[in-house]
């Protein structure tokens, strides 16, 4: 039921007292005032005033008499009123106690009092309470009734952002260059703010970039990193890589790139679902993170980085006021990307009784919320250990698809190799004549056989360290000596590596497709030399279905 029927039916019905928070008084008001005057939706139509500290009350604008300021004479009015009324009432909290205030017991009592008179009226009277704050005093809790405002719909800010367009258009200074694709990005951006906030972001937009396009969304979301940040277990990520940062994984770039679109409308008119979510898993420092972060670049929409530890911290609430919290948060201002890092962290005491039982609740409100969620809200969950993972997570609905993100191969450790040296090797002094070709990227991929993404990234920043120190350009010598300094992780981790790799060939997809798979590369040998283990063949044992996307 919309929030204009259910004021309807109570107002018919005479409850006495209303309670809405939000702080979007002017929009509440002006919908009651409509509402007030309407036959066909309350039989009789009432008077409509609204009630401040400061302006007492106010019958169609205009102000009333000064006495009326405080709130026992603004309760005394409502009771000595005899025409049918609606009394929308704004600063009343302030005496209602909360937030750290005090009550005033004689305005709890009045309004108790005033409760019987109202339902006794002949005359329909209804007062409205307006507040940003849900206190609510023991004493009313039977007398108020609590209704929700939602926050404005897709319609209603896609409507700001028109009005926007227009008043602007034909302003010479400005220029406006958004496609009706663009403009739905842009209002879908502002879902979760107040009509006057997405407005403020508009317009901030506006004066900033001298116009309205697409990367006004940057303002837009900036915008909401206020609301994500009161939640406290909720971080706004920067989305400042991009899908061309990462190196090889074409198996999910391809599967995300075919998604882009998918959370508009037109997606929807075609008749296709919004993605539920994707599980990555893997090696560590293989990308999982780096792939989480570009798919908020790519798509164009927020992404809230959900902290498991936090969750179960116990610094800002219960965990699952924590996690219900975070949820709501992040459905208020969908569509957008949760990011559960490191999810194994919140459910590995699931099958513990140390806590209570807690990590089992929490468990099951992700999991119920994860396979009924209607918003959009794209989840993307990593995870290293992954054998502790409990099964239900894994079984099909929950996520869209389950990647396993591998060593790379010698074709991605080239990829990483270009990545990072092209983003690092900027100015002339740094590069000097290095040539960052296929020779030299193919000779470092042969050395750096079963090195992972994150220690190829050190190797380059270490290797221009010793350029640097020594005040010369970067040579390949420098990379070499780095090389074969490094023990890789995958070394002292064969066992656990190869253990994952077993677990991914039943259960994920591989992220590296086929073409890229290809190629002998070698998990070393346990301990060094002396391991009885067997040089293995990483192309027969890579983890992860060869599912290509
Ligand atoms: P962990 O589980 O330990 O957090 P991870 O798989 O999430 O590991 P990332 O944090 O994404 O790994 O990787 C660490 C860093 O290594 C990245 O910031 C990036 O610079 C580099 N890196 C790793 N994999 C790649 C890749 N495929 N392409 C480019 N850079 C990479």
């Amino acid at each position: 039921m919309n929030f204009n029927q259910e004021m309807a039916n109570y107002f018919r019905a005479r409850f006495p007292f209303l309670h809405i928070t939000t702080w979007e008084e002017e929009r509440v008001i002006s919908e009651l005032r409509t509402l007030a005057q309407s036959e066909e939706m309350i039989k009789t139509p009432r008077t409509f005033f609204t009630w401040s500290v400061t302006e007492g009350f106010k019958r169609n604008e205009e102000s009333g008499p000064d006495a009326m300021k405080t709130p026992v004479k603004a309760l005394d009015f409502i009771e000595k009123y005899k025409e049918p009324a609606i009394f929308v009432l704004k600063d009343f909290h302030v005496f209602l106690g909360g937030e750290n205030r005090t009550a005033d017991p004689s305005i709890i009592r009045k309004i108790r009092d005033l409760s019987v008179v109202l339902e006794k009226s002949p005359a329909p009277k209804n007062v409205v309470f307006l507040s940003p704050s849900e206190h609510i005093p023991f004493d009313l809790q039977k007398d108020l009734t609590v209704v929700e405002y939602g926050l404005p719909t897709f319609e209603d800010i896609k409507e700001v952002l028109r009005k926007m367009i227009d008043v602007n258009r034909s302003n010479s200074r400005i220029t406006i260059t958004l496609t009706s694709e663009d403009e739905e990005r842009l209002a879908k951006a502002a879902m979760g703010l107040t009509l006057q906030e997405a407005e403020n972001a508009f317009a901030l937009a506006l004066v900033t970039r001298g116009g309205l396009d697409l990367n006004s969304l940057e303002s837009v979301l900036h915008e909401k990193q206020q609301i994500i940040k009161k939640t406290g277990v909720l971080e706004y990520i920067k989305s400042e890589p991009r899908i061309s940062d990462v190196g090889g994984l074409e198996n999910i770039k391809r599967w995300l790139k075919k998604r882009n679109r998918s959370w508009l409308d037109s997606a929807a008119e075609y008749g296709l679902p919004s993605p539920k979510g994707l599980l990555l898993t893997g090696v560590p420092g293989c990308g999982k993170s780096l792939i989480a972060k570009s798919i908020s670049s790519m798509w164009h929409l927020p992404l809230l980085k959900l902290d498991m530890g936090k969750i179960f911290s116990g610094i800002v609430g219960s965990s699952e006021g924590n996690l219900r919290k975070a949820i709501a948060t992040a459905e208020a201002i969908s569509p957008c990307i949760l990011w559960i890092d490191e999810i194994e962290k919140g459910l590995s005491g699931i099958d513990s009784s140390g806590d209570s039982g807690t990590s089992s609740r929490v468990f099951g409100t992700l999991l119920t919320w994860m396979q009924e969620k209607s918003k959009p809200v794209f989840v993307i969950a990593t995870a290293n250990n992954i054998q502790s993972l409990p099964p239900e997570l894994l079984r099909k609905g929950r996520f869209d698809e389950i990647f396993f993100v591998d060593l790379p191969t010698k074709k991605e450790r080239m990829d990483i190799f270009n990545i990072h040296l092209s983003k690092r090797l900027t100015s002339p002094k740094a590069r000097g004549d290095f040539q960052i070709d296929e020779e030299t990227l193919s000779l470092l991929a042969d050395r750096t056989e079963t090195f992972i993404g994150a220690e190829i990234e050190q190797i380059c920043i270490a290797a221009l360290f010793e350029a640097f120190s020594e005040e010369r350009s970067l040579t390949v010598n420098d990379l070499k000596k780095v090389i074969a300094n490094t023990v890789p992780l995958s070394k002292t981790q064969s066992e656990q590596i190869r253990k994952i790799r077993e677990w991914a060939n039943l259960r994920a997809v591989a992220a590296t497709p086929q073409e890229d798979r290809a190629g002998y590369d070698k998990l070393p040998k346990i301990n060094g030399a002396d391991s009885a283990e067997p040089d293995q063949d990483i192309s027969s044992t890579r983890g992860g279905r060869s599912l290509d996307f």
